[in-house]
């Protein structure tokens, strides 16, 4: 006689959720996804957005962790479809009056460009560039355990602990190195004056300079579509325009994964909620969230106009102008004040995978910029305005490329995906100590209660299309099974 399989029930189709999904399907637990909206995905899914035959990220665009994730390798996600393609440097800022600095796929090349400065960015990347696995398995799960490689996190530790902005400023003289370290430090999308964002600093220019930022061929979409791909592999089952409001609606299960944020798992009903532990309520009540987005996806005519060609070739492009001006932007938006001058994200996929425009001939750029958490425009347009005088000043005659553009506010971005509340993309603020304890001071991130599971960018290693959250919380229902 054999006995029924676990089961398991999932509540969102993100990454994570997917991911959890996939790992316990593989595991030979019977698996069933719900997914409030029509398409898995969530902010990984990619559509047609700027026309016929065009494909449009809707939200993640670069994969600088997906390419680099243990558990998208462990999942073989390869086999499924999924292609990173990369464009000659992962990275390019724009400076003004001077040439664009760039990242390169390579620590001496990257230096190499940097004069002066090449020692003391030698001295920030080497601890991560010079054994990344081992990094990846010390960074990329709960900070609150004994880490995998401790003697290689004590010598990140001096970086990480800082604030971006004191050792862009600190260790770095020339515009350049301060540029390129601030631009990837903003990535945690926090004030750079902030400790621990110089984790996200190295971090990001550390993937850069080995495993790059790649894109997807074909979209992100292709990211979810392997992780479907091994979910359906494995028998487990999605059910799509869901939306679940009470745990009772669900079937009954060993372990049910939320793929949440903390305020929506607080707004759910049933007794596995009521039953929350005071501590773990009070916990996700103080969850807080941070800076948004506003996106702006385009059709342009020809290529962007850069003044400095080498711009060109990055897929993804900071445009903001010098340091000074990047920490001021970040500090705004951080305290509910729309920069004039705000920092842009640029991506040019295309430049990495051709096919993005279909058989259009046009150009499909993505970009957002950092505006304050659920920041509504005073006049329509505003924002539009404001990231198009940044394009100009380092692509003059931008404007006169557009075809067509398609704006998303940061609460149209929620109405979307109710995960990005206020238009805020990482689950939370990565600001004080929620950028290492995710959510909230806790040994044990993924276990809300008995059977019950948090899998999301509101847990370590937070924000990010990689896949981790949704690892570790399934580790932890799989280790749960009797
Ligand atoms: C504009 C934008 C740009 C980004 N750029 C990048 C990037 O370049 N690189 C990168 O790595 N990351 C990027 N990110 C962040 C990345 O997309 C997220 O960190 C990641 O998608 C988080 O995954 P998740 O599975 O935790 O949540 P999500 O991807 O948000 O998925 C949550 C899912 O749960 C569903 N859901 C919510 N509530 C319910 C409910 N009650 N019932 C059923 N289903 C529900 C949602 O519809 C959604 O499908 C970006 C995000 C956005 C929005």
């Amino acid at each position: 006689m054999t006995s029924d399989p676990r089961s398991a029930v999932v509540v969102g189709a993100g990454p994570n959720g997917l991911t959890a999904a996939a790992l316990l399907a593989r595991a030979g637990w019977r698996v069933e996804v719900f997914e409030r909206d029509a398409l898995p995905g969530g902010a990984a899914r990619s559509t047609a957005a700027l026309g016929p035959g065009t494909v449009v990220d809707l939200g993640a665009a670069g994969h600088a962790f997906g390419a680099a994730s243990p558990v998208f390798r462990e999942l073989e996600l390869e086999r499924h479809g999924l292609e990173w393609r990369h464009s000659r440097y992962p990275l390019a800022h724009p400076l003004p009056g001077r040439p664009t600095a760039v990242l390169h796929r390579g620590l001496e090349d990257t230096a190499a460009e940097l004069g002066r400065d090449a020692r003391a960015w030698r001295r920030i990347h080497s601890p991560l560039t010079a054994d990344m696995p081992a990094q990846l398995e010390n960074l990329l799960g709960p900070m609150l355990r004994l880490p995998r490689h401790p003697l290689r996190l004590a010598r990140f530790a001096p970086t990480a602990l800082a604030p971006a902005g004191l050792i862009a400023r600190r260790c770095f003289a020339g515009a350049p190195a301060r540029a390129l370290f601030g631009g990837s430090a903003a990535h945690a999308i926090a004030p750079l004056g902030h400790p621990f964002t110089g984790a996200f600093g190295a971090l990001f220019g550390a993937l850069g300079q080995t495993s790059g930022w790649p894109v997807a061929r074909g979209g992100s979409q292709a990211i979810v579509d392997a992780l479907v791909a091994v979910l359906h592999e494995h028998g487990g089952r999605i059910r799509t325009g869901v939306e679940v409001v009470d745990l009772r609606e669900l079937p009954a299960a060993d372990a049910t994964v939320l793929n949440l944020t903390p305020a929506q798992v607080l707004r759910l009903r049933g007794p596995a909620i009521d039953g929350l532990r005071a501590g773990t309520a009070r916990r996700l009540g103080r969850w807080r969230y941070g800076v948004g987005v506003y996106k702006i996806d385009y059709l342009l005519a020809e290529p962007i106009p850069w003044s400095d060609p080498r711009s060109a070739e990055a897929t993804t492009v900071h445009v903001i102008g010098g340091p000074g001006e990047l920490e001021r932007a970040e500090a705004l938006a951080a305290a509910g004040r729309m920069p004039d001058r705000p920092f842009v994200m640029v991506g040019q996929q295309q430049v990495a995978d051709p096919g993005r425009a279909g058989g259009t001939g046009y150009h499909v750029v993505w970009t957002y910029a950092h505006v304050p958490h659920g920041y509504e425009e005073p006049r329509e347009g505003e924002v539009i305005d404001l990231v198009e005088r940044q394009l100009e000043r380092f692509a003059p005659g931008f404007r006169d490329t557009v075809v067509f553009r398609n704006a998303t506010p940061p609460a149209a971005l929620e109405a979307w995906d109710p995960n990005l509340i206020g238009g805020d993309v990482a689950g939370g603020a990565s600001t004080g100590l929620q950028a290492l304890l995710r959510p909230g001071p806790t040994l044990d991130p993924y276990r809300l209660g008995p059977g019950l599971y948090l899998a999301s960018a509101s847990t370590p290693p937070g924000a990010g299309v990689h896949g981790m959250p949704g690892a570790w919380a399934a580790r932890a229902a799989l280790a749960d099974a009797p």
